[in-house]
C-alpha cells in the first residue's frame, strides 16, 4: 500500500531570514522540467491541492503547497470516483497510479433494501462501475508525483494580499510567522477555507444539511472483497448504507442519516451505527463486525452556497473551497480533481494570470455549481423519513429505476478534460 505520510516539507528554505519571506521567485526549481519564473502557491495539501499542484507543474509553474496539517494525513476512509473524474486523473498525468490503488465497485447500481430485496441490480453493459480507493493510497499516488520540497507541512496559511504585480500569503509554522510571495494563489484549503475568508469575507459560512455520515473500513482480509463482493447500498428510510472493495482485501462502508443539529455526539459510532443497521442484510452486520473499534469516523454534512466567482484577481478558489457539496453524488472529489485540470489547462503558456483565471472560473463554476445543487437536492428525497416518501421511491426505482439511474449518471459523468492552450495564445508577461 502507497501512504502518503513521507513528509515533503522543504526544510532547506530559502527564506528571506530578515523579513521571514520567502520570495517563490527565487525558489529553486526541484523539477529542472520547468522553464518558466512562473510561481504558485496552493493552499491545501488535500486531493485537489495536490492534484492542482501536479497540474501547475506540468503546465511549467513553479509549485509550492502549504499545507496546516503535520503530514499529509491518512486520516479518511474510502471513496468513490466516477468516469469524470478518471479522466481528469489521466489529463493530469496521474491515471495509472490512481487505476493501481482503485477497485472497481458495482455500489452505484446496485440498490438494495433492508431485508436484502433488490431495487436494481448492477448490469453491465448497461451501468458504469466506479472506482473505489482509500483516501489514504490516493494521496499517496498524488504526493509521489511530487519532488521532495514542494510540499510544507505544519505551514497554516493565515492571510492573504495581492496587487496587480502578485499574491503574499501569511502563514503560521512552528518556527514561527512566516510569509511568501507567487504569482498566483490556488485557495484549496477545504470547507472552511482560509483563502476564502481572506479574499471572499462576505461569503457565507457553510450550511448544515441535517445529514450526519458516518465511515469506516473494515480489517484487512476480514471480509474478502475479492470472494464476488462488488459494492451495494441500502436504501432504508432516512438511513442509507453502502459498501465498496477497496484494494487490500478491505471493504469501505458509509451510512447516512438525518440528524436535526450539527455536533451530536454518541458514546461509541460504530456501537451507534450497529444500533441502527446491524439488523440489516448480509454482509452487512459482518462489516461492521470487521470494524475496529474507535476506527469510524463521523462527520456533520456541511455544503456551501454559491461564491460569485470563485476567482479574484491572482487568487482561484478550487474543491471543497470553492464549492463543497454534500456527498452523495459522491462528486466533491471528482470535481476537485476536474477543477485542477482545467485549472493547469488554462495556465499553461498564459502570462496574464487574471484573464486565464477569469476562464478557469467561466468552465468550473456552472458545471460545478449544477453538481453541488444536485448534491443538495438529492437527499430531501432519498434521505426522507416520511414512509409515503421512501415506498414512493423505492417502488419507483424497483420499476424504472435501472434505465433512469443510468442515464441521469450518464449525464453527471459527461465531462471531458479540456486541451491545453498553446504558446500562440500567450498573453504579455506580468509586470514586474
Ligand atoms: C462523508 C463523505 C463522503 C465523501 N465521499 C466522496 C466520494 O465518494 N467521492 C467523491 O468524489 N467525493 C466524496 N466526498 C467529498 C470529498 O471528500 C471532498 O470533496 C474532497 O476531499 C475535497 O478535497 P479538497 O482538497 O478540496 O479539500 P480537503 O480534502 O478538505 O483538503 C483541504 C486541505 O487543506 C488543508 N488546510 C485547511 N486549512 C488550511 C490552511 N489554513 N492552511 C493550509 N492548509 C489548510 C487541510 O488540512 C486539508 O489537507 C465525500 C465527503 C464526505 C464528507
Amino acid at each position: 500500500m502507497t501512504t502518503p505520510d513521507r513528509d515533503n516539507t522543504d526544510n532547506t528554505d530559502n527564506t528571506d531570514n530578515t523579513d521571514n519571506t520567502d520570495n517563490l521567485d527565487n525558489t529553486a526549481n526541484t523539477d529542472n522540467t520547468d522553464n518558466t519564473d512562473n510561481t504558485a502557491l496552493v493552499a491545501g495539501g488535500g486531493l485537489g491541492g495536490l492534484a492542482a499542484a501536479i497540474g501547475l507543474r506540468r503546465a511549467g509553474w513553479t509549485v509550492t503547497v502549504l499545507e496546516r496539517a503535520t503530514g499529509l494525513r491518512e486520516a479518511g476512509a474510502g471513496w468513490s470516483f466516477a468516469p469524470n473524474a478518471v479522466r481528469a486523473a489521466d489529463a493530469l498525468g496521474v491515471g495509472e497510479g490512481f487505476r493501481a490503488v482503485s477497485v472497481p465497485t458495482e455500489a452505484g447500481a446496485t440498490l438494495r433494501t433492508p431485508d436484502g430485496g433488490y431495487l436494481m441490480r448492477f448490469r453491465p453493459g448497461r451501468d458504469t462501475p466506479l472506482l473505489a480507493n482509500h483516501r489514504a493510497d490516493l494521496l499517496g499516488v498524488l504526493a509521489g508525483h511530487l519532488p521532495a520540497g514542494v510540499v510544507r507541512t505544519a505551514a497554516e496559511v493565515t492571510g492573504v494580499e495581492q496587487s496587480d504585480r502578485g499574491v503574499t500569503v501569511r502563514y503560521h509554522t512552528p518556527a514561527g510567522p512566516r510569509t511568501a510571495r507567487a504569482d498566483l494563489l490556488v485557495g484549496a484549503d477545504g470547507m472552511r477555507s482560509a483563502v476564502r475568508r481572506a479574499v471572499w469575507p462576505d461569503a457565507p459560512a457553510p450550511v448544515f444539511q441535517r445529514i450526519l455520515c458516518w465511515r469506516g473500513v473494515t480489517e484487512p482480509g476480514a471480509v474478502r472483497p475479492d470472494n464476488g463482493f462488488r459494492g451495494f447500498q441500502t436504501w432504508g428510510r432516512g438511513a442509507r448504507f453502502g459498501a465498496h472493495p477497496l484494494a487490500g482485501q478491505r471493504v469501505f462502508w458509509f451510512l447516512t442519516v438525518r440528524q436535526d443539529q450539527p455536533g451530536v455526539r454518541y458514546g461509541e459510532d460504530l456501537a451507534e451505527v450497529r444500533r441502527r443497521v446491524g439488523d440489516w442484510h448480509d454482509p452487512v452486520p459482518a462489516l461492521l463486525a470487521a470494524t475496529p473499534a474507535g476506527s469510524v469516523l463521523r462527520h456533520d454534512i456541511f455544503d456551501l452556497e454559491p461564491l460569485p466567482s470563485y476567482v479574484d484577481g491572482r487568487v482561484a478558489l478550487l474543491g471543497d473551497a470553492a464549492h463543497a457539496m454534500t456527498p452523495f453524488l459522491a462528486q466533491g472529489a471528482c470535481q476537485a480533481l476536474e477543477d485542477a485540470a482545467v485549472l493547469a489547462a488554462e495556465l499553461t503558456h498564459a502570462t496574464d494570470i487574471p484573464t486565464a483565471l477569469a476562464r478557469y472560473d467561466r468552465a468550473r463554476r456552472p458545471r460545478s455549481q449544477a453538481v453541488r445543487r444536485s448534491a443538495r437536492q438529492d437527499p430531501e428525497i432519498s434521505l426522507s423519513t416520511n414512509p409515503l416518501t421512501y415506498g414512493l421511491m423505492t417502488r419507483l426505482t424497483r420499476l424504472a429505476g435501472g434505465a433512469v439511474a443510468a442515464r441521469k449518471a450518464a449525464r453527471l459523468w459527461d465531462w471531458t478534460p479540456p486541451t491545453s492552450r498553446g504558446p500562440g495564445q500567450a498573453v504579455p508577461k506580468r509586470p514586474t
